[in-house]
């Protein structure tokens, strides 16, 4: 490991500060995955700043009957806090599938964002990777893809997201809140990471040296059902290879919202505008349902290894839409 200096930040500005004074520094929360990835020498930050005891650790209820959690909230809280599990049980299921225990006592809801990609070639410093080192190409487009991307990506490279909780986040139009040295700006979950295109070393859509202080839970998907699906090689302490947030409302036989997202599909969580839109005022029958999901995956660009997870995520979908609303037979 290379030698790097320390600074604990007490408060966001003093964070946001020491950043822009240690150029190549990284923010240090949890550690579960900056701390892995210095040790295998992709991270070699020249600084760390220690941003865990920052006064970001709190889920509050807004005047607007939106929920804030802080930055620093740990996943165990964030998934076992009350209201979250009565209001949000997407987020809260999408929190307990990521991870173990003990990852999730350490980890930060900040940090799960910003979370690197799990391809085995963007861990091996040995390995081709654009996304670690522009320029040198993508080992894993001819090589060893079976968890890789089957949407949105591109030649530079084909890695997917691996977090659960950004997919429920964006399914419930969460916002995630930014801090920098020009000030604090939001920046919608679904929007927040991008896809590769010929910048794959930009996970997201942060700006250098912003801070996440919080992500924000709009009041409006608070009332209608949500749930997550993972699937997955083993029960626990895995990453998805396909998983499905949603969020379904249905008023006088019809559904008047939904917020419909895939996870482990693409270089973000993949939120299934186009299904969306067809299920919006449509009965929720389970022939409505297979029209969406279909028209959604129809984009889909399986590589050599991974055509399985097309029909993975179409099953996982209907199962959860199904589960959300009971389809009416007619
Ligand atoms: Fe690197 Fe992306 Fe290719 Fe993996 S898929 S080797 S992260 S460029």
């Amino acid at each position: 490991m290379k030698p790097f200096t320390y600074v604990r930040a007490d408060s966001v500005e003093e964070a946001t500060d020491a950043f822009a004074a240690h150029p190549g520094a990284r923010y240090l929360g949890g550690g579960t995955n900056l701390v892995d990835l210095m040790k295998l020498g992709v991270e070699v930050p020249t600084a760390l700043v220690d941003v865990h005891r920052l006064p970001l650790d709190t889920v509050e209820e807004l005047p607007d009957g939106a929920l804030r959690i802080g930055a620093m909230v740990r996943n165990s809280d964030l998934a076992a806090h009350p209201t979250v599990r009565d209001r949000y049980p997407a987020l809260s299921q999408a929190v307990l599938a990521g991870a173990s225990g003990q990852l999730r006592n350490a980890a930060t809801t900040g940090g799960n964002l910003l979370q690197r990609t799990r391809c085995p070639y963007f861990q091996d410093v040995s390995k081709p990777c654009n996304k670690r080192e522009p320029g040198t190409g993508c080992g894993a487009l001819g090589g060893v893809h079976r968890d890789h991307a089957v949407l949105g990506y591109s030649e530079q490279c084909i890695a997917t997201n691996p977090s659960d909780m950004a997919v429920a986040l964006a399914a419930l139009d969460a916002h995630v809140e930014l801090y920098g040295t020009e000030g604090a700006r939001s920046v919608a979950a679904a929007d927040f990471h991008r896809l590769p295109g010929d910048h794959p070393e930009r996970d997201t859509e942060i700006r250098p040296g912003e801070l996440i202080t919080g992500v924000v839970l709009p009041a409006g998907s608070a009332g209608p059902a949500s749930a997550y699906r993972k699937a997955r090689d083993r029960a626990s302490y895995a990453f998805a290879l396909a998983s499905v947030a949603a969020v379904l409302h249905i008023t006088d036989g019809v559904v008047d919202r939904v917020g419909l997202a895939f996870g482990a599909l693409a270089h973000r969580p993949w939120r299934a505008r186009r299904a969306e839109e067809v299920l919006l005022g449509a009965a929720p029958t389970a022939a409505a349902f297979e029209h969406a999901v279909d028209l959604e995956l129809a984009a889909a660009r399986p590589l050599r290894d991974n055509a399985y997870k097309v029909p993975l995520a179409r099953r996982l979908a209907l199962d959860v839409l199904g589960r959300l609303a009971p389809p009416v037979t007619t």
